[in-house]
């Protein structure tokens, strides 16, 4: 769809975004607001694990983005400002392996620069797979970054080897993590997708490692993202299931949650030392509170992360009859505002086994997981 084929926002003036112009929130067609934005810098990624890139189908001949159609910074900068002036208040960077964009501490320094409309500094994270933390956690603490979630769904080398597709250590992740935690790129959270038959025998040693390394573990099930990993349902571990293994062994209770749209559902140690959490978007949908916005390293807005279509945004910031930067920054805005305002997407909360296998839709790395 066309974005700028329907621009109707009654309350979006036409005038350049600035620190003292009133926000102009959006809301969808459920009351949902639009507070997060996931930002894909590239559809590259230097891993291939097997529920997300696998190797077999992302080979050597596999033709990712030419670098002309990838958004470049001062675009995505644009974009996010645009999101921000709309109610946006926390930006994740994604991919793709984030890490693997040329130069990323300058995108992260012109991110952490723009302000919300009360003026306050926005909640700037990024999701990775903790190969290139080592090197860049410093710079990019430096350049602005709030923390780090890192992707890791094993203790077991030989598991993780199988998982990550390329037979990347275990030992290193952790490196990774250790960097980040020196840059203070803190608190850290843990991202371990479960699939049967593969790591559920990661599940507890996972746990314990989490709470004495000081991380927030997350559990997240395994999702029917994209056409390329097989997804099955009795291959998804649920969120009750995984919470019993661990409260056999360390009682914990639920956490009530913190705001609107927190994607996971926590549960503190009886103890009181940490807490552990599941997203649970097979088994627990939580459509109803879903303010996430996704765009793609070719810039396309996604209003939700099981669908096919997406709004091309790349389009209008290109566009050759706009040479007034404010201009574009305002039909940005509106074209943005009119497709959540009609957003009406609840994928996980219609979701059966066959609706998983004939929706068309966007791989996750392509789209920004
Ligand atoms: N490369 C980075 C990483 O792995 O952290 C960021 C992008 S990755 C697509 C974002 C998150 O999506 C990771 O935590 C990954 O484990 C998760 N993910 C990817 N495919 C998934 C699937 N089929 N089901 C559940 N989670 C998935
Ligand atoms: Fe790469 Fe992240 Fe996908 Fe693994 S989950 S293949 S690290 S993008
Ligand atoms: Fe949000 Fe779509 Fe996931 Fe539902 S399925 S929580 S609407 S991204």
């Amino acid at each position: 769809m066309d974005t700028r084929a329907d621009l109707e926002s009654p309350d979006s003036a036409s005038s350049p975004a600035s620190p003292t112009r009133p926000q102009m929130s959006v809301v969808d067609r459920l009351d949902r607001p639009l507070h997060d934005l996931r930002i894909s810098v590239t559809d590259r990624c230097n891993f291939r694990c097997t529920y997300c890139m696998p190797k077999e189908i992302f080979g050597a001949d596999y033709a990712f983005l030419p670098r002309s159609e990838v958004l470049t910074f001062e675009e995505i900068e644009r974009v996010a400002r645009v999101f921000v002036s709309l109610g946006v208040e926390k930006l994740r960077l994604t991919g793709g392996e984030p890490l693997v964009r040329r130069d990323l501490p300058v995108l992260v320094a012109m991110l952490a620069a723009i302000r919300r409309p009360d003026g306050g500094p926005l909640d700037l994270t990024l999701t990775t797979n903790a190969s290139a933390l080592r090197k860049l956690a410093e710079p990019l603490a430096a350049a602005g970054l709030g923390r780090v979630t890192v992707s890791l769904d094993s203790l077991d080398d030989a598991v993780f080897s199988a998982m990550n597709g390329v037979d990347y250590p275990v030992a290193k992740v952790l490196d990774g993590i250790a960097a980040a935690q020196e840059a203070g790129l803190g608190p850290i959270k843990i991202n371990m997708v479960v699939r049967r038959g593969i790591n559920e025998a990661s599940v507890v040693p996972m746990a314990r490692w989490a709470r004495d390394a000081g991380v927030t573990l997350r559990f997240i099930e395994f999702m029917d993202v994209g056409h390329t990993n097989g997804w099955r349902m009795d291959e998804v571990v649920g969120a009750d299931e995984l919470v019993a293994m661990v409260d056999a062994v360390m009682p914990v209770e639920p956490e009530p949650p913190r705001y609107r749209g927190e994607v996971a559902t926590r549960f503190r140690y009886r103890d009181g030392v940490g807490e552990v959490g599941v997203i649970a978007s097979v088994t627990k949908p939580f459509c109803g509170d879903c303010t996430r916005a996704r765009l793609s390293a070719e810039g396309r807005f996604y209003t939700c992360l099981f669908t096919g279509e997406g709004h091309d945004l790349r389009a209008i910031l290109r566009d050759p009859a706009v040479t007034d930067p404010a201009a574009n920054e305002a039909t940005l805005r509106d074209a943005v505002a009119a497709v959540w305002r009609v957003r009406d997407d609840r994928y996980s909360e219609e979701r059966t086994e066959a609706t998983s296998s004939s929706l068309p839709r966007l791989e996750m790395f392509a789209m920004g997981g």
